[in-house]
């Protein structure tokens, strides 16, 4: 089944069940508190949290979304993307627990021939938070499924909160056996490909307070109006549908694998190294158009920085598959074409978005070449004195004069089995922010990149997750 009519199946089967169709927001977030629109409920926090009175008691929607905090799972799992599309529906007061859970079950369960996933019961499990009695009661009715598979999970992964007070509750879980080849038997486990997770119900019943961790609050309350939230992946049950292996095989993303392999003549599907480097690629490719579409430009900070690490991971990807040319013309047209259908507007906005893409690109290609030969000699002598760290000053000398993104020389050294000096390379960088201060101060400058410095201190060890940590894990993720 194509992506297209697993959309249209999915907003058809809600507007028949009285739901508003919503557009996508943009993937820059109409939240002002998100970088990114991170998921389906963004654009309609202001009705789940009761500061707006919802102009619908129910609504539908494919949300585009971009999460930086799994670009790292980009190409190793099977199922992470730094964009994709999260189906919704949603409830302002109106149906609760029961109606979220049969609609689901009827989409994914009702044959193809009338209109649903035709997914085979037997082969769904899900999970409840531990002590909901009620959800638990209400997949057994209404699904009929066995208490095995009805599994129960803590806070942690089953308890839905924005961080801070307000509107809580418990979510569950809908995953799919993709059978024994994939892994060990026994139910879902985090960070498994065998159970894969396709649809995340939150429940937003009760009004918490005193958010001091994720697992650590006070409940004060039942909620006067109960809420739904869901959140079912587009693209997982893509390739689930389409019988391929992981999200980057699917209708909108594999021609990009196909067109990259067949640029760098090398053949996807013969080496792990090599197939994670074209799944970067397809990935990070997508994941640029979409955002420069919705007016993100390449810059040293934000949004801006992000897009540009993504170009120019793929860029760096390419190389390594052995293409050394000019990578963006050949593939971003690739993308588009493999994402019109649902989004008209990449075709209309091309000439727009393709000048943004391929100047940063050969922005890039200017400095790639001598920044991997210091690379490259630095990390060689570093090996020779018998160290494991790379000095922060060529991490900075490689940020500051050509252009790599910390992350990519992390990314580099960390091919090499190493570590960098980051201590170092964040007081290079603050040492160079105090500068370029005093200097705009005597005169306006132009370059005083915190962007990477904030992103490493925010996020110590792990760099570029700052925002989008906070983002997908305590505000949205259930
Ligand atoms: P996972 O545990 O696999 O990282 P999640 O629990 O973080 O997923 P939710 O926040 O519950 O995801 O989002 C709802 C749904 O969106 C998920 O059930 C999944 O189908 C899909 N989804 C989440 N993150 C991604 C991603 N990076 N790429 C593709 N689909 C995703
Ligand atoms: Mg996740
Ligand atoms: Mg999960
Ligand atoms: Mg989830």
């Amino acid at each position: 089944m194509e992506t297209a009519e697993i959309r249209r199946r999915f907003l058809d089967h809600f507007e028949r069940n009285g739901h508003t169709v919503v557009p996508s927001a943009s993937l820059i977030s109409p939240d002002p508190s998100l970088l990114f629109t991170v998921a389906g409920m963004v654009p309609f926090i202001p009705y789940l949290t009761g500061q707006q009175a919802a102009p619908y008691p129910r609504a539908t929607s494919v949300q585009k979304c971009i999460r930086t905090g799994d670009i790292d799972e980009v190409g190793k799992t099977t199922r992470h993307g730094t964009f994709f599309q999260m189906n919704g529906n949603f409830s302002f007061g109106d149906y609760f627990k029961e109606g979220a859970i049969s609609y689901a079950w009827d989409l994914i369960t009702r044959s193809q021939a009338d209109g649903g996933y035709g997914f085979d019961p037997a082969k769904i499990w899900v999970t409840v938070y531990h002590d909901d009695d009620e959800a638990a009661a209400l997949w057994k009715r209404i699904a009929d499924l066995p208490d095995e598979r009805i599994q129960r999970r803590g806070l942690i992964d089953n308890y839905w909160h924005t961080g801070q007070a307000g509107p809580g509750g418990p979510c569950s879980e809908i995953y799919v056996d993709r059978g024994p080849e994939y892994g060990p038997d026994g139910g879902p486990v985090v960070d498994e490909d065998r159970f894969l997770e396709i649809w995340n119900l939150v429940f937003m019943q009760e009004e918490i307070t005193d958010v001091k961790a994720k697992d650590d609050f006070v409940v004060v309350g039942e909620l006067p109006a109960k809420n739904i939230d869901t959140g079912m992946g587009m693209e997982r049950v893509s390739y689930l549908l389409q019988g391929v292996d992981n999200m980057y095989e699917i209708d909108q993303v594999y021609p990009v694998i196909e067109r990259a392999s067949d640029l760098a003549g090398k053949r996807y599907g013969k080496t792990h190294e090599d197939d994670v480097r074209m799944r970067v690629v397809a990935d990070h490719i997508r994941s640029s158009l979409m955002l420069i579409g919705d007016g993100v430009t390449p810059s040293n900070e934000g949004r801006g920085y992000v897009l540009r690490r993504l170009l120019r991971r793929s860029v760096r990807a390419m190389r390594l598959l052995g293409f050394e040319d000019r990578a963006l013309p050949e593939l971003l047209p690739v993308s588009r074409d493999a994402m019109k259908a649902a989004y008209p507007e990449l075709e209309s906005d091309f000439a727009r978005i393709s000048t943004i893409a391929y100047a940063e690109e050969d922005t890039f290609r200017k400095t790639l070449q001598t920044g991997t030969q210091i690379f490259d000699l630095a990390a060689d002598q570093t090996k020779q004195r018998g160290a494991v760290t790379l000095a922060g000053e060529t991490a900075f000398k490689l940020h500051d004069t050509y252009g790599f993104p910390i992350d990519l020389t992390l990314e580099m050294a960390a091919e090499q089995g190493l570590s960098v000096d980051q201590d170092e390379f964040r007081r290079l960088m603050t040492e160079q922010r105090e500068r370029a201060k005093a200097d705009a101060r005597a005169k306006k400058t132009g370059h005083a990149d915190m962007s990477a410095y904030r992103e490493l201190r925010d996020a110590g060890p792990t760099p570029f997750t700052g925002y989008e940590e906070l983002s997908t894990d305590t505000r949205v993720r259930g």
